[in-house]
C-alpha cells in the first residue's frame, strides 16, 4: 500500500458498544476515581461524542435501537476502553537518533547530538517526525506536543506540517524561532493558521532559561516571550532539568518577563526549590514530568508529590531521544515507579492519579480539556481500546490498574480519532508502516553516514 495523505476528516457515525470496561475520567460518572463502567456504549457523531449508555441504559432499550444505528460500529466486548493518550512533551523530529549517547547525562548528550543536528535536513525531520507519530499511535497517543527545537528554516516547518499531515494525531506544535533568520513567529503562525492537523501553537523562547547576565539570550527570551503574549500562544521551555541549574533563580527569571502562568508548559521541573514551587501555585504554571528521558540521562526525579500538594497541574511526557521510546505506558509506569521507590511507598503517586496526568491533565496542561483528556458527551472522540487477553495482561484483578501496570504498545487494539477508527487489531490503518519505518532508517543513515 502507498503511504498517502490522511485525510484529517470526521466519521459521521461511529458506535462503539459492550465496552467492558469504560474508563471515562468523570468522576460524576460511573463509580470511583476515575469514573468507570461496565458494559457501556458510546456513540459518536461528527467527531463528537454524543451519548454514553450504561449497561443498563442498553438494556432498556427497545431492540430495534439496541442491535444498530447508522453508521460504523465496534464491538468492544472484553475490551478496555480510556480517553486517547496525552504526551505533552516530546520532540518527533529526534526518532532517528534513539541509542544515541547512552552512558551520557544530559550535557553529554547535547554533546553526542551536536554533529547529528548539524547535518539535519528538512526531509531528515519528516521521516523522524513520521516514525516518531507512527510510533505515537500505536502507543494509544491522540494528542502529542512537538517541542521543535533546533527548527533551522521554514523547510523544516513545512516538513514538520507534512507528516502531520500523513498521520492521524492530535498535534500541538512548540515553535523556536532560529536566531537571526526566517521563519519568524508570525509566519509560522500563518502556516500553522487553520492547519488541521495543529491543535494549538506555542513559542518556545529559548530551549532552557536563560541566564540573567547572558544580555544577549535574555534579550531575545523576554523579546518572544511579550511576542507569544500579544498574539495569544502559549509558552513553553525546559526548565530545572540539570543540576546546574538549582539555584540560578530561573523561575523568577520566568516570573520576571511575564513568562509564568497557566498558558505556560515547563518541562521536567526536577531541581525545584520550595519557593519555586510557590511561584509555579501561585501563577498557576504547567508542568511536565518525563520519567523515562530523567531516567536515563540520571538527571533526578520531579518533587511530583509536593507539586501535586501545591495544587499545580502536572501533565505526563515522554521526551525525545533521551527517551528512546515514546511508549506511554512506559511512561505511565516509570513514572509511578520513581515516585514510590524514591520515598519508599506507594502512597505518592496512585495508578489512578498517573492515568490521569497521561490523559485528563495532559489536556489541562495544554489548555485542551474543553474537547480531550476524557470521555463525556459534547467532547471530541479520542479513544483507546485495549486489549486484556494476551500473555502480558490476562486473568487480572484490576484491569483498570494494569492498564498502568500490564499494558505495552501490543495491547492497543482500536484508537479512535474523532470519531474515526485510526488504528484497528493492532495495525494503524490507510498507512504503510514499513514505508515509514525504511525512510527514517534512510535518514538515519544518510546522517551517520554524513559524519
Ligand atoms: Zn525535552
Amino acid at each position: 500500500m502507498a503511504t498517502g495523505v490522511h485525510p484529517v476528516t470526521d466519521e459521521p457515525n461511529l458506535t462503539i458498544r459492550n465496552i467492558s470496561t469504560l474508563v471515562t475520567m468523570e468522576p460524576t460518572m460511573g463509580h470511583g476515581k476515575l469514573g468507570i463502567l461496565h458494559g457501556a456504549t458510546i456513540h459518536a457523531s461528527g467527531g463528537t461524542i454524543s451519548s454514553i449508555e450504561t449497561a443498563e441504559d442498553v438494556r432498556l432499550l427497545p431492540d430495534a435501537r439496541r442491535s444498530g444505528s447508522a453508521g460504523a460500529e465496534i464491538d468492544a466486548t472484553g475490551l478496555i476502553a480510556i480517553p486517547g493518550l496525552v504526551n505533552a512533551h516530546h520532540h518527533l523530529y529526534q526518532s532517528i537518533l534513539r541509542g544515541l549517547g547512552a552512558n551520557e547525562d544530559l550535557v553529554g548528550w547535547f554533546q553526542a547530538r551536536a554533529p547529528f543536528l548539524e547535518r539535519y535536513t528538512s526531509t531528515a525531520r519528516f521521516h523522524a517526525v513520521r516514525l516518531s507519530l507512527l510510533e505515537c499511535i500505536g502507543s494509544g497517543v491522540t494528542t502529542v506536543f512537538e517541542f521543535a527545537s533546533n527548527t533551522r528554516n521554514q523547510g523544516d516547518v513545512e516538513q514538520t506540517l507534512r507528516a502531520a499531515e500523513q498521520l492521524p494525531v492530535r498535534m500541538v506544535l512548540g515553535y523556536q524561532p532560529p536566531p537571526g533568520d526566517p521563519p519568524s513567529l508570525a509566519s509560522v503562525i500563518t502556516l500553522c493558521g487553520d492547519h488541521p492537523a495543529i491543535e494549538r501553537l506555542f513559542c518556545i523562547p529559548g530551549a532552557v532559561i536563560p541566564e540573567r547576565n547572558d544580555d544577549a539570550q535574555f534579550a531575545r527570551f523576554t523579546s518572544l516571550v511579550e511576542q507569544a503574549r500579544r498574539d495569544g500562544l502559549g509558552i513553553a521551555t525546559h526548565a530545572l532539568e540539570h543540576r546546574k541549574e538549582r539555584d540560578n533563580g530561573s523561575l523568577r527569571v520566568l516570573q520576571d518577563v511575564g513568562a509564568l502562568g497557566p498558558d505556560t508548559v515547563l518541562a521536567h521541573c526536577i531541581h525545584l526549590m520550595p519557593s519555586d514551587i510557590e511561584v509555579l501555585a501561585r501563577t498557576n504554571t504547567r508542568a511536565v514530568y518525563n520519567p523515562m528521558s530523567n531516567m536515563r540521562l540520571g538527571s533526578g526525579i520531579m518533587p511530583l508529590s509536593k507539586l501535586h500538594e501545591a495544587h499545580i497541574c502536572v501533565a505526563l511526557g515522554s521526551d525525545g531521544a533521551t527517551a528512546d521510546s515514546g511508549d506511554f505506558f512506559s511512561a505511565m509506569r516509570s513514572g509511578i515507579g520513581l515516585q514510590r521507590a524514591l520515598h519508599q511507598t506507594p502512597e505518592v503517586c496512585s495508578y489512578e492519579r498517573i492515568l490521569r496526568m497521561a490523559t485528563i491533565e495532559g489536556a489541562e496542561a495544554l489548555g485542551l480539556s474543553e474537547k480531550i483528556g476524557s470521555i463525556a458527551v459534547g467532547k471530541c472522540a479520542d479513544l483507546v481500546l485495549i486489549d486484556p487477553n494476551a500473555a502480558n495482561f490476562a486473568c487480572g484483578i484490576d484491569p483498570v490498574a494494569q492498564v498502568v501496570f500490564s499494558a505495552q504498545p501490543r495491547n492497543v487494539h482500536t484508537v479512535i480519532l474523532r470519531g474515526k477508527p485510526v488504528l484497528r487489531n493492532g495495525a494503524v490503518m490507510h498507512i504503510d508502516a514499513d514505508e515509514i519505518v525504511a525512510g527514517a532508517a534512510q535518514a538515519a543513515q544518510q546522517i551517520a553516514g554524513s559524519l
